[in-house]
């Protein structure tokens, strides 16, 4: 029988525990998944398809949606109101900076929401005008040792395919290089970027990316990871891809069926918010994860979009549900044009500190701070760490409470 001063404290213990998550389980139903907001988003599928006379086998086609790309305000306009003097923006905007939303992604935005994250990421606003900030703040070109090639590290490079998207994400890291027409990257580039990678027997993980790497049509793929797996010393080959998210009709089963020929193949995705975690982009990332592909998710932190703690934990937790694994949350770079998102350190460091002790380790990534110019990627934690010398090392826990071990 359990002592009743110990069942008294137990109790006490628990009621603090349960106190710690009370302000969550108020407002975890007021940010909604994609999932949860099934039938909204349903709605405005059938209002987009009407527009563009599209058929369920249409949609469910990723050509389809890739050729079908909004890429001007008045189309848009059709589907969501926007204000005439918006529609003038946008494509004032839309000169200087590409736009392109794929049906799917643009079924997403909530017209009656006028800060709706989805709207934020694939809608053009004026704020991009403001000059501040750098086209090239990774000074990738400084690093590029083939052109298409980027090394910053001992023993691990990315290759950049193509420069194609199913959406052009108002906050690219790379705009500088989206141009104006979509090109993947000639297969005799892709060559001599294997052939580095052949030469240098230090490079044992390769990333591939873009633009997005699933834009490279399945052949290319194909060839490409056939030539990477003959190479001894590639053991692991990394793709990063936005498209479950933005174009998930791109996870067919004969891409999944290529892969999973070319293992260990990891593949890191790109949410933002939950709102993007709808029954499609669950299916496309089941069947990666079903062929054995170790997801993981590279958040970036964005101004309006995702920097509250309630919406990133709701989105930690729903990606563990679609089997992603949270890796890393990006403070975003001072790119130009996009210094409307940008947000303090402070913030970043208040999210991390949230997510501790308060959900699952599982759905904590790791905040990057990218050094300017190539310095390349910098963890940063909230200080737990209060003094360490003399013997002795005293640290902070989750909810504050000090404690001391020998060092
Ligand atoms: C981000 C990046 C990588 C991969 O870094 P990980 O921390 O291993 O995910 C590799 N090379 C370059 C140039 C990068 O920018």
């Amino acid at each position: 029988m359990m002592n009743e001063v110990v069942r008294k404290e137990n109790n006490e213990r628990f009621q603090i525990l349960k106190d710690n998550i009370t302000d969550y389980l108020e407002v975890k139903d007021s940010i909604k998944t994609g999932i949860e907001d099934e039938e909204r988003i349903k709605h405005q599928r059938k209002k987009i398809m009407k527009h563009l006379g599209a058929s369920m086998k249409d949609w469910n086609d990723y050509i389809w949606q890739l050729e079908n790309r909004f890429t001007n305000a008045a189309d848009i306009a059709e589907i969501i109101d926007i204000p005439t003097e918006r529609i003038e923006n946008i494509n004032t905007i839309a000169k200087k900076y590409r736009f392109a939303v794929s049906p799917y992604y643009l079924s997403l935005v909530d017209p009656e929401n006028e800060d709706c994250p989805i709207m934020k990421q694939c809608i053009p606003s004026i704020d991009e005008l403001n000059d501040i900030g750098e086209l090239d703040p990774m000074n990738e070109k400084a690093s590029s040792v083939e052109e298409i090639i980027t090394r910053r590290y001992p023993d691990k490079l990315i290759i950049k395919v193509t420069n194609i998207c199913g959406m052009f994400c108002r906050f690219c890291q790379r705009r500088r290089l989206i141009g104006e027409f979509d090109t993947s990257v000639s297969q005799e580039k892709l060559k001599r970027a294997v052939n580095y990678v052949k030469l240098n027997h230090e490079i044992r993980d390769v990333l591939i990316t873009g633009g997005d790497s699933f834009m490279l049509p399945d052949e290319m793929i194909e060839w490409l990871l056939a030539e990477l797996r003959k190479i001894e010393h590639v053991e692991v080959i990394r793709f990063g891809t936005r498209t479950p998210v933005t174009l998930p009709q791109r996870i067919t089963p004969n891409l999944v069926g290529i892969l999973k020929k070319y293992h260990p193949i990891y593949v890191n995705v790109h949410f933002n918010h939950p709102m993007e975690i709808t029954p499609e982009a669950q299916k496309a990332c089941g069947m990666l994860a079903d062929a054995g592909i170790p997801l993981g998710n590279q958040m970036v932190l964005l101004k309006g979009i995702n920097n509250d703690k309630y919406v990133v934990r709701k989105l930690n937790q729903a990606l563990l549900k679609i089997r992603v694994k949270p890796y890393y949350i990006f403070h975003p770079k001072s790119v130009k044009g996009t210094s409307h998102f940008w947000c303090s350190i402070q913030e970043g460091l208040e999210i991390m500190e949230s997510l501790r002790g308060c959900t699952s380790g599982m759905a904590i990534p790791t905040y990057i701070v990218n050094g300017p110019q190539g310095l390349g990627k910098t963890p940063i934690l909230p200080n737990y760490l209060l003094y360490i010398g003399n013997g002795r090392a005293v640290f902070r826990n989750w909810q504050g409470e000090i404690f001391e071990i020998c060092n």
